[in-house]
């Protein structure tokens, strides 16, 4: 009776497993297919200047037009892409289709968002390298989104890999500022020419309370070190209007642009600059 009792538990215990095993490996097998079915896209947000409210740049956003499931979101595949390792493969993908597309549109620039496991693949300057001069994109209009989790592990070759994209020419920006443990000791110790102050500050942020405090001093911090700020998540026109005020360097977010399909970008540069020039 027992023995049988233990041995169902078990056998019920082991096909939960396998479950979960077939599941991943399903969805490991499904993405390697959508990558060679090429079906892996950018959407692109504008950033805009603050001042003038003009395009400077624009960040690649990655989506996956999925046969049956529709359009997939990164938060639904970049987690299961960096434990199977697909991430090296999506990274590469990603930044060409990034860095080919700018080329198109002389004048400004674009980010692209790197996950710390891509960071730590062996040839990450090498991909980014590649990606540059297989696309014939100057490296100054390429801007890498990095969050908090690139440096944690191996802070000494992180700062290598940093320096030596840098020297390249490329901007370096850190994403979703605020939210980690270390970023001040980050910004002291990494060459970052930008910081963008995480949604969840300006999602709150009114004209008295302890967003504006926060987002001021992050502001005041960007000045003292020479450090363009971005403030991301801008709904509505109270934030940006905040923003502006206190000297924001540049703003991105629903308010002004949803994440668009490339062939957008044109003429979302043109409203902005004909907006400009009539205020
Ligand atoms: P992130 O880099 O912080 O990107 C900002 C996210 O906020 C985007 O979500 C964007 O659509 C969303 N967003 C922009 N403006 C607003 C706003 O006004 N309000 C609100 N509520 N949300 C706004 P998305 O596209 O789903 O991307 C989520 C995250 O996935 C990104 O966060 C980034 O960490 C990651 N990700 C996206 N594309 C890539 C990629 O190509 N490679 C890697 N490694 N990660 C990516
Ligand atoms: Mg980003
Ligand atoms: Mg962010
Ligand atoms: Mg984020």
């Amino acid at each position: 009776q027992t023995k049988s009792n233990g041995g169902g538990a078990y056998r019920f215990f082991a096909s939960e497993m396998n479950d979960q095993i077939l599941k991943r490996r399903g969805l490991e097998a499904d993405m390697r297919r959508g990558l060679d079915a090429d079906e892996f896209f950018l959407l692109y947000q504008p950033r805009y200047d603050a001042r003038s409210m003009r395009i400077r740049s624009v960040e690649a956003l990655v989506r996956w037009r999925h046969p049956e499931r529709g359009l997939v979101g990164p938060a639904e595949f970049i987690p299961l892409a960096e434990e199977t390792g697909l991430i090296a493969a999506l990274g590469v993908h990603v930044l060409r289709l990034a860095c080919r597309q700018a080329i198109e549109w002389p004048g400004i620039g674009v980010s692209v968002n790197v996950s710390p496991v891509q960071f730590r693949g062996s040839d990450f300057v090498a991909t980014v390298s590649e990606a540059l001069s297989v696309t014939g994109l100057a490296p100054a209009r390429l801007e890498l989104e990095l969050t908090e989790g690139v440096l944690l592990e191996d802070t000494e070759r992180a700062g290598l890999i940093l320096n030596s994209l840098k020297a390249r020419g490329i901007q370096l920006s850190m994403d979703d500022f605020g939210t980690g443990y270390s970023s001040l000791g980050y910004l002291k110790r990494f060459p970052f020419d930008a910081i963008k102050i995480d949604r969840s500050f300006i999602a709150d942020l009114h004209a008295v309370g302890e967003s504006r405090a926060i987002v001021q001093a992050i502001l005041g911090l960007g000045r003292a070190l020479g450090i363009s700020v971005t403030a991301e998540g801008v709904e509505t026109a109270e934030q940006l209007t905040l923003l502006r005020l206190d000297g924001c360097d540049e703003v991105q977010g629903f308010h002004m642009a949803h994440p668009s399909k490339a062939e957008d970008i044109p003429r979302l540069c043109a409203m902005a600059e004909a907006a400009s020039r009539s205020s």
